[in-house]
């Protein structure tokens, strides 16, 4: 458990009750990093854990230091276990209030280069260069772990993120990857969408959308505008994906350091983090339990934090929450 910096550890401290009231077999180590320490031991220490434990969850870590001796312990995380991939399921919660009813699409992002591999430089005074990253390697893992996803789980559509008229090169090489591997898998219909006219598309008739693939930047500002549509950075979870190991975190990374403290941040995000993690981990009944929980908590008690509209505090929540998960997990037969 790594619960970062603003409304983390808070969230962090609600997912413990949950598990603990729900007597929810998995114990924490928690791993606090410290994004303006100097050298990098908290970050070698976070990732060692993550290899021995196989699974993470994640607050967000805070890199507001321009220093670039300081670099994101967020990006570095990612690129150190080689999370390639991020998915990001944005559906609509029946009893929230949003623009849009009825979403629901797949993100399937690349999650370790493009435009975040750190790499930039001041060639001439007054003049930087900041490179973007883009291998077929990387481009073809994610686009077979996407028409995978879309196979496995009964998905009909992919549409192809990219700016590839412009960047023809970088973008074309993670288009035309993309389109390759897609004849892999004749049942599923794909397309591909310019990212500008995608924005558009997506706040206008996001209804048109199925499962999305698109490169590392491009995956981030696409994230948060679904998550926007369906009620903002409190709700959906984002899962980052490897080969061998996996970290569950809130889907639009946000800090939250201006409502830290207030008892009112939305603890939903973190929570479905929660219920990732108990997928992942193998723990369905535990995942399913929850996971019902905060539907009868959003949906049919519209017990709902100020970002959503509400009047409740997060610990209305999480006590609505814990309710649910003890009946649910009294009434469980042990063998
Ligand atoms: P960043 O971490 O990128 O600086 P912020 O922390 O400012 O982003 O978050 C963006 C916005 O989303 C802020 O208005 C913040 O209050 C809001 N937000 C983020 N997480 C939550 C949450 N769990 N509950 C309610 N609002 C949230
Ligand atoms: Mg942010």
């Amino acid at each position: 458990m790594l619960p970062g910096g603003g409304i983390g550890p808070e969230l962090m401290g609600y997912v413990k009750e949950v598990f603990r009231c729900g007597g929810i077999p998995v114990d924490f180590e928690v791993v606090q990093i410290d994004p303006i320490s100097s050298g990098n031991d908290d970050l070698d220490y976070a990732i060692t854990s993550i290899k021995r434990n196989g699974v993470a969850i994640k607050g967000n870590i805070e890199t507001g230091s321009l220093d670039t001796e300081i670099i994101s312990r967020n990006v570095a995380l990612r690129n150190e276990l080689d999370l390639y991939v991020n998915v990001l399921n944005c559906k609509s919660y029946p009893g929230i209030v949003s623009r849009h009813k009825n979403i629901d699409i797949t993100i399937i992002r690349q999650n370790t280069e493009g435009e975040y591999a750190m790499l930039e430089h001041e060639s001439v005074d007054g003049v930087v260069e900041s490179m973007k990253i883009v291998t077929s390697e990387n481009s073809e893992r994610v686009a077979r772990f996407a028409f995978n996803y879309a196979r496995k789980h009964g998905k009909r559509k992919m549409t192809i993120v990219h700016k590839a008229n412009i960047m023809k090169l970088s973008d074309g090489l993670f288009l035309e990857t993309a389109r390759r591997v897609g004849k892999d898998f004749p049942e599923i219909e794909h397309n591909d969408m310019i990212i500008d006219n995608c924005c558009m598309q997506l706040v206008s008739n996001p209804h048109q959308f199925d499962v999305m693939i698109m490169t590392n930047l491009y995956g981030t500002v696409v994230s948060n505008v679904i998550c926007g549509l369906v009620g903002g950075a409190g709700l959906l979870s984002g899962k980052n994906y490897g080969d061998h190991y996996a970290i569950f975190e809130p889907g639009t990374r946000n800090t939250g350091t201006a409502i830290a403290g207030k008892n009112i941040a939305n603890p939903i995000a973190m929570l479905n983090a929660a219920v990732d993690m108990l997928h992942h981990l193998g723990h369905k009944t535990h995942a399913d339990i929850l996971s019902s929980a905060i539907d009868k908590t959003l949906n049919v008690d519209g017990i709902h934090t100020p970002d959503l509209g509400g009047t409740h505090s997060s610990t209305d929540v999480v006590q609505n929450i814990i309710k649910y998960v003890m009946d649910a997990t009294k009434s469980m037969k042990w063998f």
